[in-house]
């Protein structure tokens, strides 16, 4: 939470967000509006910063791998992505406001971007997918300016490659579809060398942006169902379902904040 500290010094219009343990991860208490502020805040103080939207498969990731828990703990902002951490925070006797998923918090940055003039790059997802999210989004934010798109690979061999590409196209906000933990670990071993002011690990986001994944009906996502739409769209994703959902349930039940 250092930098965050330093952020809302240097400015007032956010104050520095309450945060909740869960399972000895960190998850910031902030709304959507917040975390444009402080993402906004992050590019006007320059340097390099990570923003997490972590979500119960993070915090079950985290148990069992402590590089995951390390970039988390360090990020500068963890943005609560789920509803199980909501439902969990509650539980734990501080609840946490709302959510801001990878995919809503990517259209706010892109906002913010048209809006200020900042330079957006979009790497991961598979071959075309980055490109289709960025005709989305600059349909939506006409003006807006992509400065890089690429596929690309988190295998370290590649990383001197992606560092040269993404310096040169010298972004502000550097969004990263490569799935967890590998786009947090990847952000968070190449911003010393990037120094981009805000990534941010993004998972499926792009591929709803791009259309090619449709995203569970908004009933479905009131009622916390993503999980089951998910499941019901890719069999495959069973064991990480029951990661975040019975897993999770149970380790917050018996260990609580961890
Ligand atoms: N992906 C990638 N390279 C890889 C592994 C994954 O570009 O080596 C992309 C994949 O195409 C998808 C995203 O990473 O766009 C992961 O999406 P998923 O929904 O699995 O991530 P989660 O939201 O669960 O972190």
């Amino acid at each position: 939470m250092a930098k965050l500290e330093q952020l809302s010094q240097v400015s007032p219009r956010c104050p520095l967000p309450r945060s909740v343990q869960i399972l000895g991860v960190r998850v910031d208490d902030v709304i959507e509006d917040e975390a444009v502020i402080l993402a906004d805040e992050m590019i006007r103080a320059g340097g390099a910063h990570q923003i997490c939207t972590v979500n119960p498969e993070f915090v079950m990731e985290a148990r069992r791998n402590p590089a995951f828990a390390g970039v988390l703990a360090r990020a500068d902002l963890c943005t609560p992505d789920g509803v199980g951490l909501l439902l969990a925070s509650r539980y734990l006797g501080a609840p946490l406001r709302g959510r801001v998923t990878g995919v809503e918090l990517s259209r706010r940055l892109a906002a913010l971007a048209r809006a200020r003039g900042y330079r957006l790059f979009l790497l991961g997802a598979a071959p075309g997918v980055a490109e289709a999210a960025a005709a989305t989004l600059q349909a939506a934010y006409p003006g807006l300016l992509v400065v890089g798109t690429f596929a690309g690979s988190p295998q370290p061999r590649h990383e001197p490659f992606l560092r040269q590409l993404i310096s040169a196209a010298r972004p502000d906000i550097l969004l990263v579809a490569f799935g967890h933990p590998r786009q947090e670990l990847w952000i968070a071993r190449n911003q010393p060398y990037l120094e981009v002011p805000v990534a941010m690990g993004v998972g499926g986001a792009l591929d709803y942006l791009s259309g090619r994944v449709p995203r569970s009906p908004r009933w479905m996502r009131r009622l916390g169902l993503e999980w089951l739409y998910r499941l019901l769209r890719q069999p495959a994703r069973l064991p990480r379902i029951i990661d975040a959902v019975p897993r999770f349930v149970w380790a917050v039940a018996r260990y609580g904040r961890g």
